[in-house]
C-alpha cells in the first residue's frame, strides 16, 4: 500500500458532491430503497452555508405502516436467527463503518456542521457500539435454580422485545442510531428507524452499510420524513409495535410517553440535561479548564451531556474564569471542512436565535460576557464561543439547555451549596466533577441525582457503560450490558419436579 492511499480523500467540492451523490435517497423498506408513495420529498441543508445538500424521499403516514409491515414480517425469523450470525453481522458493520470512516464524518460535517476532526471522533464512538454490541449479542445470559422450597426449577430467559420504533435526533447523526441499532440488532428485534429531518444523510448511509454487512431485508426499515409525528403517530397506535425507543427533547419524550400508554409499550427515552460542572476549591484549575473546554464544546455546545452550569468555589472562580475565557476566545469558528476551524455553525437560524436570547437576558440581569456574547456575521449560523461570568442564579440560562457555545459560571461557598446548585433542576442526565479529593468526589456523586458523573474527567460517553439519565432527562439505559437488557422482554418457566 503506498503512503498517499492512506491518507483520506482531499476535501474539494467534487468529492462532497460524489459523497452526497452515493447517500441512498429512498426509504428502506423490506430491504430496497422506494420513493415515498405520495412522490414528497425535502431538502437536506448545509449550516455552514444555508445551501441545499440533498432532497430525501419524505414518508407518509403509509409509508411508515409499510415500514412496520417489513418489520413484523421479518420479526419471527430475525428472532430465530443465531446469536452468532447476529454477532458477525454486527462486527462486520463495525468494520465497514471504520473503512468509511472518511466519508461518514464528511457526511456528518455536511449535514450538521461539526468539525471534521470532531465528527471523525463521532465515528469511532458510534462505530464501538456495533462492536461492543457484537460481542453482547452471544452473552444474553437467562438462568436456571431451585425454587426455595427445593422441589421445582425455574428457567428464565430472555426474548427479543419485537418490532421497535427508534427516533434520533440531529446532533449526533452516526452515534444516536447506532447506539439503538447495534443492541436491537444484538437482542433479535426488527427496526422502523426515524432520523431527524435536519441530518437524516449519515442514517440513510448507515442503513445502506448495515445491508452491506449482511442485515436481512426488513429487519432494518428507515423512514425519513419532515413529518415526525405523520411517521410515529400511526405506529405508536399499532398493535404489532412493541417498543419506542427516542432520543430528543424532554417536551417531544412526554408526548410520545402519551401516545406510548396507548399502547402500554416499552420506552426508553433519552431526554435532555442540564450538566453541572463543579470546580472544587482543591481543584487541579488547568485540569479542570481542559475539562471544561471538552464537556462545553463538543459539538459546539449541541449536546445532551453539555456543561450547562458551571459551578466554582468563590476562592478560585477568578483564575478558573480567566483561564476558561483565555481559551474559549482562542477558538476559530468556521465551515467544519475548514482545518482550522474548531467551532462550526448551529444547526440553524432558530438555534442560533434562541442561544442568542438568553445570552442577552443573562447580561441584562447582570451578567457579564467576558469573551464573545453575539452571533458571527456573515453566512452559516455561526455564534461566538462565550464565557458568562457573574451569572445570577435564577437566571433562565441556568435552568434550561443553552445548547449552544455558551458557559455560564455562577459561584459557591461551601460542598453542601454545591450540591443543592447542581440538584437545583428537574433534569438529570451527565455532571461533571473536579477534585483532587477522591472521598469528596465520591461523597458528592452520592447526593447529587444524576444518570452519569464524571471525575476529573470532562467526556464520560463510552459504548461499554450505561448511558442515560435521571428526573426529566429519561429513562432506560445505552451501551454497557444494560443496553441490550433494553431491547428484551423475561420469560420466567415453572418446572415442576423434574
Ligand atoms: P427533538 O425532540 O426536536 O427531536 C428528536 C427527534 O424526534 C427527531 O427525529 C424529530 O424529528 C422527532 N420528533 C419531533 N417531534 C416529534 C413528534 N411530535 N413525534 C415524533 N417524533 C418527533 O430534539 P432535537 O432538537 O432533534 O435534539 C436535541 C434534543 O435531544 C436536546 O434536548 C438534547 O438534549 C436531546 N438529546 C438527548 C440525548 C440523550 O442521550 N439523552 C442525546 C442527544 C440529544
Amino acid at each position: 500500500m503506498t503512503v498517499t492511499s492512506e491518507l483520506p480523500p482531499a476535501l474539494t467540492p467534487e468529492r462532497e458532491t460524489a459523497l452526497l451523490a452515493s447517500v441512498p435517497t429512498g426509504l428502506l423498506i423490506d430491504g430496497d430503497w422506494v420513493e415515498a408513495s405520495d412522490g414528497g420529498t425535502f431538502d437536506v441543508h448545509d449550516p455552514a452555508t444555508g445551501e441545499v445538500l440533498a432532497t430525501l424521499a419524505s414518508a407518509t403516514s403509509a409509508d411508515a405502516v409499510a415500514a412496520l409491515d417489513a418489520a413484523d414480517a421479518a420479526q419471527a425469523s430475525w428472532a430465530r436467527t443465531a446469536p452468532r450470525v447476529r454477532s458477525e453481522i454486527l462486527r462486520r458493520a463495525f468494520d465497514l463503518v471504520t473503512e468509511r470512516a472518511d466519508d461518514f464524518a464528511l457526511l456528518m460535517t455536511l449535514e450538521m456542521g461539526k468539525p471534521l476532526a470532531e465528527a471523525r471522533g463521532e465515528v469511532t464512538y458510534g462505530a464501538e457500539f456495533l462492536r461492543w454490541f457484537a460481542e453482547e449479542t452471544v452473552r444474553d445470559y437467562g438462568r436456571y435454580l431451585t425454587t426455595p422450597e427445593g422441589k421445582n426449577k425455574i428457567l428464565v430467559q430472555r426474548k427479543p422485545v419485537g418490532p421497535c420504533l427508534l427516533i434520533t435526533p440531529w446532533n449526533f447523526p452516526l452515534a444516536m442510531a447506532t447506539r439503538k441499532v447495534a443492541p436491537a440488532v444484538a437482542a433479535g428485534c426488527t427496526m422502523v428507524l426515524k432520523p431527524a429531518k435536519l441530518t437524516p444523510l449519515t442514517a440513510q448511509y448507515f442503513a445502506q452499510t448495515m445491508l452491506d454487512a449482511g442485515l436481512p431485508a426488513g429487519v432494518l426499515n428507515v423512514v425519513s420524513s419532515s413529518s415526525a409525528s405523520g411517521i410515529s403517530g400511526p405506529l405508536l397506535t399499532d398493535p404489532r409495535l412493541r417498543k419506542v425507543s427516542f432520543t430528543g427533547s424532554t417536551p417531544v419524550g412526554k408526548r410520545l410517553m402519551a401516545d406510548a400508554a396507548q399502547n402500554v409499550l416499552r420506552t426508553s427515552m433519552e431526554l435532555g440535561g442540564n450538566a453541572p460542572f463543579i470546580v472544587f476549591e482543591d481543584a487541579d484549575l488547568d485540569a479542570a479548564v481542559d475539562g471544561a473546554m471538552a464537556a462545553k464544546m463538543r459539538n459546539m455546545g449541541e449536546a445532551c451531556t453539555a456543561a450547562n452550569r458551571f459551578l466554582v468555589h468563590e476562592t478560585v472562580a477568578q483564575e478558573f474564569t480567566r483561564k476558561f475565557a483565555a481559551a474559549m476566545g482562542a477558538l476559530t469558528t468556521g465551515r467544519g471542512t475548514d482545518p482550522d476551524s474548531k467551532v462550526g455553525p448551529l444547526i440553524d437560524a432558530g438555534a442560533r436565535d434562541d442561544v442568542h436570547t438568553l445570552v442577552s437576558a443573562a447580561v441584562e440581569a447582570g451578567a457579564v460576557a467576558v469573551t464573545g456574547g453575539a452571533p458571527v456575521d456573515g453566512p452559516g449560523y455561526f455564534y461566538q464561543p462565550t464565557v458568562l461570568a457573574n451569572v445570577p442564579n435564577d437566571a433562565a440560562i441556568l435552568g434550561q439547555e443553552i445548547f449552544g457555545p455558551v458557559a455560564p459560571i455562577t459561584t459557591f461557598k461551601t460542598e453542601q451549596e454545591a450540591i443543592e446548585l447542581a440538584n437545583n433542576t428537574e433534569y438529570g442526565l451527565a455532571s461533571y466533577l473536579y477534585s483532587k479529593d477522591f472521598n469528596r468526589l465520591l461523597r458528592v456523586a452520592e447526593q447529587i441525582e444524576f444518570g452519569m458523573v464524571g471525575f476529573n474527567a470532562g467526556v464520560i460517553s463510552n459504548a461499554a457503560a450505561p448511558f442515560g439519565g435521571v428526573k426529566q432527562s429519561g429513562l432506560g439505559r445505552e451501551g454497557g450490558s444494560e443496553g441490550i437488557a433494553e431491547y428484551t422482554t423475561t420469560q420466567y418457566i415453572g418446572i415442576a419436579n423434574p
